[in-house]
This record gives structure tokens, sequence and C-alpha cells, in this order.
């Protein structure tokens, strides 16, 4: 059959979307939310859109090259990229990176980002988008060996039950997925889940960006195991801040305003603070909790239905702070690209469960990443560290302290976290004798 369902419309299903149209003669992307039409607006669905949200590099070239010219229309919609650290003040867990390359990102409002992707998807004619239903559940085909629809619910009015056919179902729900209770009524087993909750909180609010350009286009003062307490001001359009405040455990940021400072002022600087204190905000703040890694393995299912992909967050969260899922979206349909090319929709269908294995591998960096550095801090739910594991820590430790000054491990450090290299690149003996002859 040559029709696609992806469900979910945000960063994940919409590159999904476009790149399922190269072989699919019809695509439909389903989403809950209503879409504002043209505009970037705020949609219950995506919650975390109101916080900070940047797009590292390596997930900026996947953008362009999955659509070509699309940084250059973000950047039209007010997008700004950031040369990080060198145009930032950026506090790492040890010093301020001082006078070091990295890497750059773009920094825009998720709403921006997605409207933006949405406009340039939706110039496809092969792919349509029904608003407004929501995936109630899988539709079995072949004695239960494959999926062969989805079941909708129309939002509000009667809330109207319709099954869509489909070829191929690709559920990118994001973190309060349900594809795993889907899949187990189908008779799939669940899913193992593995979970890493730093208890990390998030509190976000707009201002308006000061008139006068100041040294620096964005900072970032991060919090350490001592005091678990950080700050994020990015630019984004519309001549405004987003301003996020991170506090884990007992640390929570507050929203209520006459807290909201005093939180800010409690960092380890008083720069991030000092900056807010002459700026206008133009919104109260709103809180995010549910922060946890959590990787649902999808890809070591013994059995797995002909006909049916997870993606995105709905496989695999992060903590938001490495600011990485938006990237592994972007990675993910790249190598959906290269799997489905060449083949017939029928041909596709069928190697569903070798696809999910394929996708399944992007995270893996990411997840070393957040996991690596959440379980630092002891009040970390999740498997604890072994010595090698601690071994590691100090030694990633010691890379980023000597990253704030040393312009070759900044740039070593900054491939990694971009996610434009392997974190064990950071293992090669020019980047160890330097990082390890400094005292920490
Ligand atoms: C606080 C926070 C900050 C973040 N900051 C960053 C950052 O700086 N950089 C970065 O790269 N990533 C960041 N992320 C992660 C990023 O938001 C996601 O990884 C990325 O957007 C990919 O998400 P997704 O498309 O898989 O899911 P989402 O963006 O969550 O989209 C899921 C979509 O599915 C729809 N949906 C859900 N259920 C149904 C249903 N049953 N039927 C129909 N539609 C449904 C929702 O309405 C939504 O539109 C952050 C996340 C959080 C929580």
């Amino acid at each position: 059959m040559g029709n696609a369902v992806v469900v979910g419309a945000g960063v994940s299903g919409l590159l999904a979307a476009e790149v399922l149209a190269r072989r699919f003669e019809r695509v439909t992307v389903v989403e809950r939310d209503e879409f504002a039409e043209g505009a970037a607006a705020f949609r219950g669905g995506v919650p975390q859109s109101r916080h900070v949200h940047v797009l590292w590099s390596r997930g900026l070239a996947a953008l362009d090259a999955l659509l070509p010219g699309v940084v250059t229309d973000l950047e039209g919609a007010g997008a700004v990229v950031i040369e990080a650290p060198e145009q930032m003040r950026w506090l790492s867990p040890a010093q301020w990176f001082t006078g070091v390359p990295g890497t750059h990102f773009l920094s825009a409002s998720r709403e921006v980002l997605e409207s933006t992707l949405r406009r340039r998807i939706a110039e496809r004619s092969t792919i349509t988008f029904l608003a407004r239903h929501e995936m109630t559940g899988l539709v079995a085909g072949q004695g239960d060996r494959a999926v062969r629809g989805v079941r909708l619910r129309e939002r509000g009015r009667d809330g109207r039950e319709i099954t869509v056919d489909a070829g191929l179902v690709v559920v990118a729900t994001g973190r309060s997925s349900r594809a795993a209770d889907w899949l187990q009524r189908l008779g799939y087993p669940t899913p193992a889940t593995d979970r890493f909750d730093a208890h990390l909180g998030y509190s976000s609010r707009y201002y308006r960006r000061p008139a006068a350009e100041g040294r620096w286009k964005a900072m970032y003062v991060q919090g350490n195991p001592d005091v678990p307490r950080g700050g994020v001001i990015v630019p984004i359009e519309g001549g405004r801040w987003l301003v996020t405040l991170i506090g884990q455990g007992e640390h929570q940021p507050p929203v209520e305003e006459k807290d909201w400072l005093a939180f800010a002022s409690s960092l380890r600087s008083d720069e991030l603070s000092e900056a807010l204190a002459d700026a206008e905000p133009l919104t109260d703040a709103v809180a995010f909790r549910a922060t946890a890694n959590e990787w649902t393995h999808f890809e070591r299912a013994k059995r797995w239905p002909r006909g049916f992909l997870v993606i995105g967050d709905a496989l695999c969260r992060f903590n938001p702070v490495y600011g990485h899922g938006m990237t592994v979206a972007a990675l993910q349909a790249q190598v959906l690209a290269e799997q489905i090319a060449v083949r017939e929709p029928v041909e596709i269908a069928a190697r569903a469960r070798e696809m999910q294995k394929a996708v399944a591998k992007c995270p893996q960096a990411a997840w070393a990443i957040a996991t690596g550095e959440d379980s630092r801090y002891p009040g970390t739910d999740g498997p604890k560290p072994g010595t090698f594991g601690r071994m590691q820590q100090d030694y990633m430790a010691r890379v980023v302290a000597a990253a704030n000054t040393d312009p070759v491990v900044s740039e070593a450090f900054f491939a990694v976290l971009s996610l434009n290299r392997r974190p064990e690149t950071l293992l090669a003996p020019r980047i160890a004798l330097r990082a390890t002859r400094r005292r920490t």
C-alpha cells in the first residue's frame, strides 16, 4: 500500500513525513492539536516549547541536508546562530570558557522551529495534515503480525472514532507516548525501559532583549554537584530572550515572581541575575519537571509487526539540559531516508524491524553523555556508576576543566557535545595528555 501515517507533528514526526514522502504516494501526519495557520504558536501537545531549545550544529547540518535552505528560512524567521562558547558567557561545572573555539548552535523558539519545518513540509502535495485527531490504538493486520492502520478519535465535538489504513505507521508522539501500550494490545510484550532521573526542573520566561548588544549573545551558568542550580539566556525571534532557570532535587526553580530573581541570584555566578535585573520580563514563568532520561527498547523486541516504527522522544527521551533531542530526531530522519532509499513501500513495511534497530542507534551517544553526567549527582535515580563509570566521570571532569582554556581540548569537547564526533574520541592521546596534566 502506498500510503504512510505519521502520528505526532513534532520535530521527529515532521522530518519523518518529509523523508517518507520520497517513497510513499501519500503521507498523512496525524496530530491531536490544532495548528495556528502558518503562525508560530504554542500548542498544548508540546508543553516543552516554552523552555530553551537549542539545536546543535550536527542537528542543524542534518536539517539543512533534509530540507535544503531551511536554516536560511529559520534565520529569516528570527532564529540566531551562535558560536559557542565564543559568543557566550558560559560557566562550565569547572570554570568559565575563555577564548577557546567550540561549535555553533541555532537558537529560536521551539514554535518558530516547528512552524518553519511544517511550512516547508506542507509544500509537498503528497503530505496532508490531520489535525485535532488523537491516536488511540493500532489496527492489526495479517493475524496480528502486521500493523495496517491507526485508530483515531476526533477531538472536540462528538469525539468520533475513525480508522486510517496505512502501509507504514510511524509513531512520533513524544515523551508521553503510549506506543508500548498500543503494541501490547496487539499481543506484543512490553519492551523494557531504562531510566535515569536526575529530578531536574526547568522554569522559564520571556524577556525583552535589551536594545544595546552586550559582549555576549547568550549566557549559560551551569550547576555542579555542589551547587545544582543553573540558568540559561538565549536570544530568540521577536527581539526576545528566553530564560530558563534549572535546578535539581530540592533545588527546583520557582515560578513565583518574588522568588525568581532570588533563585537566579543563587547560581554559581551573579552575572545571570545581573543581566536579568536590567531586562524587562514579558511573561510569568512556567515550569517543566518531567525530565528523566528514558529509553524504551523497542529495538530489542524479539517479535515486531510489519509496518510499524517508533521514533523520537517516543523511543528515547533525554534530560533536556544537554540539548540533544532535536538533533537526534534529525539524525533518525537521515537514517530513515537511507533505510527506505530505492525500496518500494511494501518492502519498507516488511523491513520495519530492521529499521527500528537502525533508528535506535541514533540516541546512543546522547544517551551516554546524559546518563553519564546525570549519574554524577547522588540524587539521581537509576543504575549507579561502577568503578569504571566513576573513572569515566573523573576523566570527563578533567576534560571539561581543560576545555575551559585549552583550544585543542575545547574543540574536541564541543565536537562531542554537539554529536559531531563520538564520545570515545575524547580518549585520543592528544586530548588525554592535555586533560590529565591539569589539576581539576
Ligand atoms: C523542557 C525541555 C527542553 C528541551 N530542550 C531541548 C533543546 O534545547 N534542544 C533539543 O534538541 N531538544 C530539546 N528538548 C527535546 C525536544 O523537545 C524533543 O526531543 C524533540 O522536539 C523531538 O520530539 P518529538 O518530535 O519526538 O516529540 P514532541 O516534540 O513532543 O512531539 C510529539 C507530538 O505528538 C503529538 N501527540 C502526542 N500524542 C498523540 C496522539 N495520541 N495522537 C496524535 N498526536 C499525538 C503531540 O501533540 C506533539 O505534537 C527539550 C525537551 C524538554 C522537555
